[in-house]
């Protein structure tokens, strides 16, 4: 008998990241398209890794997580968000927030159920839902400031929906929720037993001088949520792959039955490293928010003389762009264009929704060294209005 594989995602290709830091190295871009910073992780959490492996750290660790790591991320989350939790029965340190993402959906949603997706979304989510055959139930994010219209989240819930996925900031639009928008998210779930996800990963890159509205700090959510950070973000190490999940301990119970299974535990030395870290320098991350918004307010004072129009960026390391004064083609014919002939690699922002939307959006990054950032910028003033 033949084999034949029937794809069981179909529709899913290379992701956009990896294809466009592809075409950034094959055209000799300047690479303002995958979200990554072009510097260090600090020396500090550098020197940690190569101690940790030099003492021996070299061995299966706790597959929850190392202990002093996982302490490390409680008193974090006290510390930032007012909420005390177990490091034994409430964090779980994880491969990247992504494995965190896949772990707590496939150990809460079932064949049939339904998941709500604001659209656009971060890549990981939808995949992962279809793969425990749900369905992902697609709801726009208001045009053009990317806010969440709760009238239709509500419109959207329904008997099976069994978790809903929010993202502050949000990536690919920079959007952040704030207080009210948590308010009204517990309001629709308060007589529901709706699961909520809740993807941190920019927590500390809130801009002009807002505090990050992290669902763990607010009872009514947290007591029903999946709360998932990355490390990659905040110390510059996006390569070490750790994450992190807070949730209350039933969650968190099922949530370990998968991660137990999918990598068992995750890189023991940068476990070691970012535990030393976190317990030498507690205040690090508070300077992260105020080193992005010099970077985003340079780039933006860089591109201020192209004829491309910035939107405004609340949160996160990405800068949207609107190129419609220069081309009026669709984002991915622009984005090529814009890595082959000007040599500049953005993100087109289609991919990121159910259906191409009829707008003309790049994403840019901007965590990116000012030497990357002039250079970008350069070839950007190169464009000329149509
Ligand atoms: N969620 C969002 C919104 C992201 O932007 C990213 C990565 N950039 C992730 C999750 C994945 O994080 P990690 O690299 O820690 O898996
Ligand atoms: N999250 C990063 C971005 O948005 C990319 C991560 C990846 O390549 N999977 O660009």
């Amino acid at each position: 008998m033949r084999m034949q594989l029937a794809s069981k995602l179909p529709a899913v290709g290379t992701t956009i990241f990896s294809v466009m830091s592809e075409l950034a190295a094959k055209h000799n871009a300047v690479n303002l398209g995958q979200g990554f910073p072009d510097f260090e992780p600090p020396a500090q959490l550098r020197d940690a890794l190569a101690r940790a492996v030099a003492d021996g750290r070299n061995q299966y660790p706790p597959g929850i997580g190392v202990g002093a790591l996982r302490e490390q991320i409680a008193h974090k989350t006290a510390a930032m968000y007012g909420r005390n939790t177990n490091p034994d029965t409430e964090v779980t340190v994880t491969s990247g927030a992504t494995e965190a993402i896949f772990a707590a959906i496939a150990a809460t949603v079932s064949a049939g159920d339904e998941v709500i997706v604001l659209d656009p979304a971060y890549d990981c989510y939808v995949p992962a839902i279809e793969l425990q055959n749900a369905t992902a139930i697609r709801v726009p994010l208001r045009q053009p400031d990317f806010a969440v219209d709760w009238q239709r989240v509500a419109e959207a819930i329904s008997p099976r929906t069994r978790m809903l996925i929010v993202n502050s900031p949000h990536n690919p639009t920079g959007a952040v929720l704030d207080a009210v928008d948590l308010d009204r998210l517990a309001e629709l779930l308060r007589d529901t037993p709706i699961i909520v996800l809740s993807d941190e990963v920019y927590e500390h890159i809130v801009f002009d001088g807002h505090a990050h509205q992290s669902v763990a700090r607010h009872d009514e959510l947290a007591a029903r949520s999946f709360v998932i950070s990355s490390f990659g973000k905040t110390y510059h190490c996006t390569g070490w792959k750790i994450g992190y999940c807070v949730a209350p301990p039933p969650l968190t119970a099922e949530l370990r039955k998968v991660h137990q299974y999918l990598t068992f535990a995750t890189f023991a030395p940068a476990q070691w490293a970012l535990a030393e870290m976190l317990a030498s320098e507690p205040q690090h991350h508070l300077q992260l928010a105020d080193f992005y918004q010099a970077k985003r307010d340079r780039f933006r004072a860089l591109l201020a003389d192209t004829p491309l129009i910035l939107r405004d960026v609340p949160g996160g390391y990405f800068q949207l762009v609107d190129y419609s004064p220069i081309r009026d083609v669709d984002d991915a014919t622009f984005s090529q264009w814009l890595v082959r002939e000007v040599g500049v690699a953005g993100v087109p922002l289609s991919p990121f929704f159910e259906t191409s939307p009829d707008i003309r959006l790049l994403r840019l990054c901007f965590a990116k060294s000012d030497a990357t950032l002039v250079a970008g910028a350069e070839r950007l003033a190169e464009l000329k209005p149509v």
